[in-house]
């Protein structure tokens, strides 16, 4: 059976003062029965992988180059990455989608990458907020999904988040109903393509996951865990929501 995975994003958030809060999730982990994995900022990967060694903490970065080394500066190779003590990496996030003009081409060329690295992807996916409106989530997430994703997929080293663009970081998420839709299309689209390898990915739910809705949205057919950005900062609040997950089911 798959492991369940709690993952956080710490964005472009964390100073060497913050690392205190990994000491004190790795110190609460004993129990848990869920992958917990923390993406910090590139430059506290190689830290955070020292401090977690013996622990259960996984460490994972947030975007690499689709290139393994060159003339690319300020860029980090998924060999970089994995240099540093990262075991995953989160590919296609909406920010950088947004911020950098990703493209469903470009976060493939990266997963590729990651994957001959050994890094394993957690490629992003979810709507806008007029895409929904529109109605077109379902086909909008079907092109990402289908385009961003590598054929060399196999479920031990790839993981997909949903997560809608107009949820992250604004305290606003869809219904329960709504998730658990994209969640079974995702695994029917996932299942058509990649048959048993399909069927065992991880899908994470991301977008304003909290202590308090964590519960809720874990019960759900086809959520296999969350990728968490605000919530994860505190070790405190993202205990809590790891608690829930290893609670759920
Ligand atoms: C994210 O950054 O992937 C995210 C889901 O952020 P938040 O939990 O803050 O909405």
């Amino acid at each position: 059976m798959k492991a369940k995975l709690a993952a956080g994003n710490w964005k472009m958030n964390g100073l060497s003062g913050d690392l205190i809060e990994i000491e004190t999730l790795i110190g609460g982990l004993s129990a848990s029965e869920c992958d917990v994995l923390i993406c910090p900022p590139a430059t506290l990967i190689h830290r955070m992988h020292d401090m977690a060694i013996g622990s259960d903490l996984l460490i994972g970065a947030q975007d690499c180059h689709p290139e393994l080394k060159g003339a690319h500066t300020g860029d980090l190779s998924a060999a970089m990455l994995a240099d540093a003590g990262a075991t995953h990496v989160i590919l296609g996030h909406s920010e950088r989608r947004a911020d950098h003009g990703e493209t469903d081409a470009i976060v493939r060329a990266k997963a590729v990458t990651a994957l001959e690295r050994g890094l394993t992807a957690i490629v992003c996916v979810g709507e806008t907020e007029a895409e929904r409106d529109a109605g077109t989530t379902l086909a909008v997430i079907g092109t990402q999904l289908c385009d961003s994703l590598p054929g060399s997929s196999v479920a031990a080293h790839v993981v997909i988040a949903y997560e809608p663009v107009w949820a992250i970081g604004t305290g606003r998420t869809p219904t329960l109903e709504q998730i658990a839709e994209v969640h079974a299309f995702l695994r029917e689209q996932l299942t058509d393509r990649f048959a048993d390898e399909g069927n065992g990915m991880r899908l994470l739910y991301g977008g304003s996951v909290k202590p308090e809705n964590a519960q809720a949205i874990f019960a759900l057919a086809n959520v296999d865990g969350a990728l968490v950005g605000g919530a994860s900062l505190k070790a405190a609040d993202f205990a809590r929501i790891v608690t829930a997950l290893s609670d759920a089911k």
